[in-house]
């Protein structure tokens, strides 16, 4: 452990212009400062720190905290000091901060129980690790030797640590992956629109959204479109923050008045899951007043390609593509992905070749722009026509400027809110801009840092895995019928944090022989397990982190010793292993994991001299990678693995399925103007569970401090128009319903929830639920069969037919990501008013 210098009271030393209250205790004598008479007690013992993850990584942020020590007890946790470019970038928000109160929980798990009641009855006996591990590996065996070893499901979607560098995630994928047993998050598809959008129209799932935050210092125009940084990520808030003082202007389209908006110069509301028909409103008006930039589009989108009207192909000769030259009034070919064209190729015209009409991409991207009028986008995002217009100049006029995409856009059409981003990026040339482009709050970070994950996953090569991967939504309805006889959860709580907990706990459980939960706490889904194990804290065991923004490799080191009977990932897995038959490649423990990670052919990584070892790592506790000293450019070198060469604004793939360009698709079941109109609106309401800081997911929810600084209850948010339609009162008992479930909850009035909303926060347990049910019974199921769409389903295709299933990119595992989106805020609710 590093020793830590305490600073120097400072309290003698106050200047004139100190704050007053400071300088009248820099009168006081010093016997009297009680501020000095602590710090001298404090000097008589050591603080001592360790890096550690943060348990708060969903927002995505992946922040590496500093962990400080004294007498054997974590006392405090603060931002990591970074060096290099990031050495002032360090950040440890609120959550952050109240961590490591987790760690001494009373209820915290401590020790292996075995469930002795019925399933979520609460009677738990407490037995040794060997009993669990014996009777475990024995059922599973003998479920293996009756149904076959894919009846057994593993689900190791989220955890305690980042998915790509989680090793109780990369343990599980081994040991199921040996074992053949079931990984049922194909499709899942949680936050997956800007992924399925970079995947057609830029050629690969992730790098387009590896933006460095850094990059927004010096552009002149910033939206935030759906999200919430200033409050949610702090790095990418800071270059906000920079930006606006170098006098970029922010700008803020969302469903919320939130932090950001508060902060932004315009705040632009919209309805939900409209976003989409702004942006192509915004790419209309910019083609219409030929503001785009016409040399760049030509270089490296497809606007110049023929594309066949009858078909909606690319026009091809072998394996070339034609394009129209005006010079020659001639259809000329040229190479895939090629920059220059000889004459001057046409933006716009309709032209007969051997009898077939063909227009370039441009023109058809014109016409399908059309319909996106002011008025048009007005009446379905209820921006008026005027701000829309306004946005437009404004954007194109600004450049570089960027669109900093976030979660706000979970709707199905997420995917299309993204592709009409990246339209925008194209039109204006701000892809491929040093300090502009498109970017979501799912990824921007520094170099792609990759460990050697795929040597722990795939101990026998990627060939030699037996997971099946499953559909989200197949599962489910197989699981019914019976067929999964066993869930070992190795990570994640999704009785919570999944839509319809019902159907796990109704449809799914009761079908199932064995249930296991790995965990930190008696999560809902634990509270059905028949064995519940015990895992470490992150303060109380080693890990490597890839600082997700930050270009370093982070060693985490336990900051004190396990409490109870809490074990590491490499004990847990080699204890099920073991008795399941693949011990012998569990026998590693926390250091030989670490070394087989860094053991990497990734050049940031690989290239960094002396070289990263976990030696070095243990003396230095964090290294900058070997990456070079501007930001990291997705768009270096301007290549793209798409079907040509170039960025699709127009995809052939996707007219597959209908969907050649960025469109606006109702949202899947939000009541919008037209639902509401023609009286298909399943209910008048959308039902908005929304995050917020002092919770991520349902972490820190059973922390007092955090509970009551989220108003210490669930409570419901409606704005004061709807609620005097409703007839309901500012702390009025209100039932929340739709026909998946219902929830009983004390209704605030606030403007900042638009009208036709109704808003509850997310991560509340079901127990602090007096009475009902519970808000994420009324979601829209993720990924199920009936949710996803046409275009989420040929993605799921494309990626399967390419082999991609199961391949590691950056670290993830595409098997979770190729598939529909989410429909976290596509939901329709009712509101009533109860008796208390
Ligand atoms: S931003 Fe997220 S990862 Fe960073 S300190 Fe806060 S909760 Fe932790």
């Amino acid at each position: 452990m590093h020793k830590l210098t305490l600073h120097t009271c400072a309290r003698h030393r106050f200047s004139s212009n100190a704050p007053a209250n400071l300088q009248l205790q820099a009168t006081m004598p010093h016997h009297a400062c009680g501020a000095c008479q602590r710090e001298k007690e404090e000097r008589m013992s050591e603080e001592t720190w360790v890096c550690t993850a943060c348990p708060g990584w969903g927002d995505h942020e992946f922040c590496a905290i500093k962990t400080v020590v004294k007498d054997g007890k974590i006392v405090r946790t603060e931002a990591v000091d970074y060096t290099g470019a990031e050495a002032n970038e360090g950040h440890c928000c609120q959550k952050g901060i109240a961590s490591w109160r987790q760690v001494y929980a009373e209820d915290r798990l401590l020790h292996p129980l075995k469930r002795v009641g019925k399933r979520g009855e609460g009677k738990w006996e407490q037995i040794s690790w060997d009993q669990a591990f014996d009777e475990i590996g024995a059922k599973l065996c003998e479920l293996r030797d009756k149904y076959g070893p894919g009846t057994v499901a593993f689900w190791n979607i989220t955890t305690s640590l980042p998915p790509s560098q989680g090793l109780d995630t990369l343990l599980g994928n081994r040991l199921c992956g040996l074992w053949g047993g079931t990984d049922p998050l194909n499709a899942y598809g949680l936050d997956n629109g800007p992924y399925y959008a970079s995947y057609f129209d830029l050629g690969d799932f992730y790098k387009y959204m590896m933006i460095d935050p850094i990059k927004f210092d010096a552009t002149s125009y910033i939206i935030i479109w759906g999200g919430n940084p200033v409050e949610n990520q702090q790095r990418v808030a800071k270059h906000i923050v920079e930006a606006k003082s170098r006098g970029a202007k922010i700008v803020d389209v969302g469903l919320l008045f939130d932090a950001s908006a508060g902060y932004a110069d315009w705040f632009i509301p919209v309805k939900p899951g409209s976003d989409t028909a702004l942006a192509l409103c915004m790419a209309n008006q910019i083609v219409q007043r030929k503001e785009y930039d016409r040399a760049f589009m030509t270089k490296y989108t497809v606007a110049p390609l023929l594309v066949d009207v009858a078909t909606g192909k690319f026009a091809t000769s072998g394996d070339k593509f034609l394009y129209w030259d005006e010079e020659s009034q001639s259809a000329r070919e040229t190479e895939r992905g090629a920059e220059e064209y000889e004459g001057t190729p046409a933006f716009n015209g309709e032209y007969v070749i051997d009898g077939a009409k063909f227009k370039p991409a441009f023109q058809m991207l014109e016409d399908h722009l059309a319909t996106y009028t002011p008025e048009y986008q007005e009446r379905i995002t209820g921006v008026p026509a005027s701000d829309a217009i306004k946005l437009g100049e404004e954007y194109s006029s600004h450049r570089p400027s960027f669109i900093v995409g976030a979660l706000g856009l979970r709707y199905q059409n997420q995917g299309d809110a993204y592709r009409a981003f990246y339209l925008l990026g194209m039109l204006t040339g701000n892809l491929g801009h040093l300090n502009g482009g498109v970017t979501s709050e799912i990824q921007p970070c520094g170099f792609p840092l990759g460990f050697n994950n795929p040597s722990i996953i795939y101990p026998n090569g990627l060939e030699g895995d037996k997971t099946i991967f499953v559909k989200n939504g197949d599962f489910f309805e197989d699981a019914k019928k019976g067929k999964y006889k066993a869930f070992i959860k190795c990570a994640g709580n999704p009785v919570h944090n999944c839509p319809n907990r019902s159907r796990w706990i109704d449809d799914t459980f009761p079908n199932m022989d064995l249930i296991v939960d790995i965990d930190v706490w008696m999560t809902d889904t634990g509270e059905y397990a028949d064995y519940v194990l015990p895992a470490a804290m992150p303060f109380e065991r080693e890990e490597l982190i890839a600082a997700a923004q930050y270009n370093h490799v982070v060693l985490q080191e336990p900051a004190i010793e396990p409490r109870g009977e809490c074990k590491d990932p490499s004990f847990i897995y080699r204890g099920l292993a073991e008795r399941m038959g693949f011990g012998e490649y569990f026998q590693n423990d926390a250091d030989d994991w670490i070394r087989m990670r860094l053991n990497t052919p990734q050049p940031f990584i690989a290239n960094v001299d002396p070289p990263i070892t976990l030696e070095r790592l243990k003396e230095e506790k964090l290294i900058r990678a070997a990456v070079p000293p501007v930001p990291w450019d997705p768009f270096l070198g301007m290549k793209f693995e798409t079907q040509t060469g170039h960025m699709e604004f127009y995809s052939e793939r996707l007219n597959n399925v209908g969907l050649p360009m960025a469109t606006y698709h109702e949202p899947y079941e939000v009541p919008t103007t037209e639902r509401m109109e023609n009286g298909t609106a399943k209910h008048p309401y959308q039902f908005f569970s929304g995050r917020q800081r002092f919770f991520m997911q349902s972490m820190f929810t059973d922390d007092p401090v955090m509970a009551d600084l989220s108003g210490g209850k669930p409570t419901g948010r409606i704005n004061p128009v709807d609620a005097e339609k409703e007839g309901i009162h500012d702390g009025d008992l209100c039932e929340v319903y739709n026909e998946r479930g219902h929830v009983i909850i004390e209704m605030r009035l606030d403007q900042a929830i638009p009208p036709g909303t109704i808003q509850v926060w997310f991560g509340w347990r079901k127990r602090t639920f007096t009475e009902g049910g519970m808000y994420s019974e009324l979601l829209v199921p993720l990924g199920d069969n009936d949710t996803l769409d046409d275009a989420a389903l040929y993605w799921y295709q494309c990626v399967e037919d390419e082999g991609k299933v199961g391949e590691i990119l950056s670290g993830y595992a595409i098997s979770a990501m190729a598939g529909a989106w989410d429909t976290i805020w596509d939901c329709a609710c009712d509101i009533r008013k109860v008796e208390a």
